[in-house]
């Protein structure tokens, strides 16, 4: 079989984007694929974070995958600083990796702002751990959401400019002329990229100061209303096509927000509602919104209730994740020349 990886960071806050991009298409995923997915908090502390929060965020992550569905059974859900062949990887791609790739890495520009010298050099090398979190287990296919499209280019080349620098000592070693694979992105459907709800030329955040901006996980019904209430539109009705939301991205974002939650096309949204004004469209976008989230949410308040029992998932998707990392990492180290003793 095939094999999906993919992470989530305890940054707080995870919201509807988090839900639509990504986990919520994890589940699927479980059907025809090995599945590995990671709270990825060594990622998290690129930026700074309170210790005790960061242990209850790792938690939420954890309580999310199972709450939508995750089968840390049959998969493996764990968090990414108990295997230490993440850091290991990072390190020989930190050496694979060009300073120019990194260079134009977007995310990297956006996050550390106008003060570039003071970001820390773990952000700006974020790229190449994200690349190590993929490569330890060899994955195939990785779904993300669309910000990540860039950083999934740079764990190809990384993989591919492996297999070049170590082709002799790859096919010495009985690796045949590949020894990582160029893993493929899975982004698509209508939610890859879900926007502010105050904003609709800004990705929906976790980081966003104003809490109005997103849907969280954990909001209640009363909440998630008020928010969709509040939600930035223009005075039009919606267009009855697709091509009507053109230079309307708020309209935009609630259309697609609709038809993720629904699973269905955007077009056929707006077959059902072209002409209709925002204040009622809205409404039945409340009503699928609670329909959709509100079980989900209760389901990891519960879940985040008994820490003991999260942990316990962690620690054992550790061990399962650990076994197939150090392979990648004994190989690793063979074919660069380390001397391992036996
Ligand atoms: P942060 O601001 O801390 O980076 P984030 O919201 O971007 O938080 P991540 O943990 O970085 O969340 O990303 C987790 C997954 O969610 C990734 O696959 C990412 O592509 C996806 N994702 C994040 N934001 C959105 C969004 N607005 N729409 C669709 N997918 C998203
Ligand atoms: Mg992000």
């Amino acid at each position: 079989k095939e094999r999906v990886f993919s992470g989530v960071q305890p940054t707080g806050n995870l919201h509807l984007g988090n839900y639509l991009g990504a986990i919520s298409r994890f589940v699927p995923l479980q059907e025809t694929y090995d599945c590995i997915y990671c709270v990825v908090d060594m990622h998290a502390i690129t930026v700074p974070q309170d210790p005790g929060e960061l242990r209850r965020q790792i938690r939420e992550v954890t309580a999310a995958f199972l709450a939508a569905g995750i089968d840390a059974e049959r998969h493996i859900v764990f968090n990414q600083s108990q295997v230490a062949e993440h850091a290991e990887l990072a390190w020989i791609f930190n050496c694979i990796a060009r300073i120019g790739w990194l260079n134009r890495m977007t995310q990297f520009k956006e996050k550390a702002g106008k003060d570039r010298e003071n970001a820390s050099v773990g952000l700006y090398a974020y790229p190449t751990l994200m690349a190590a979190d993929i490569l330890a287990y060899r994955a195939t296919h990785v779904p993300v959401g669309e910000d990540q499209k860039q950083h999934l280019e740079l764990t190809r080349d990384v993989a591919q400019k492996f297999n070049n620098d170590y082709a002799a000592a790859i096919a010495e070693n009985g690796h045949g002329d590949m020894f990582f694979p160029l893993t493929e992105p899975l982004i698509q459907g209508p939610a890859m990229r879900i926007m502010s709800l105050r904003d609709g030329s800004k990705k929906m955040s976790k980081s966003d100061p104003s809490d109005y901006s997103r849907i969280n996980l954990t909001d209640d019904a009363d909440a998630i209303a008020q928010k969709i209430r509040k939600a930035k539109t223009d005075p039009e009705p919606l267009p009855s096509e697709e091509a009507g939301l053109e230079s309307r991205p708020e309209a935009a974002n609630l259309v697609g927000i609709f038809a993720a939650l629904k699973g269905v096309e955007k077009s056929q949204v707006l077959h059902e509602f072209g002409g209709a004004q925002f204040s009622s469209f809205k409404g039945a976008l409340v009503d699928l919104a609670v329909e959709k989230m509100g079980p989900i949410g209760a389901e990891m308040k519960r879940l985040v209730a008994d820490p003991g029992h999260i942990d316990a998932v962690l620690g054992r998707g550790a061990e399962r994740a650990r076994v197939i990392a150090r392979e990648t990492l004994d190989a690793v180290y063979d074919i660069v020349g380390f001397i391992r003793s036996a």
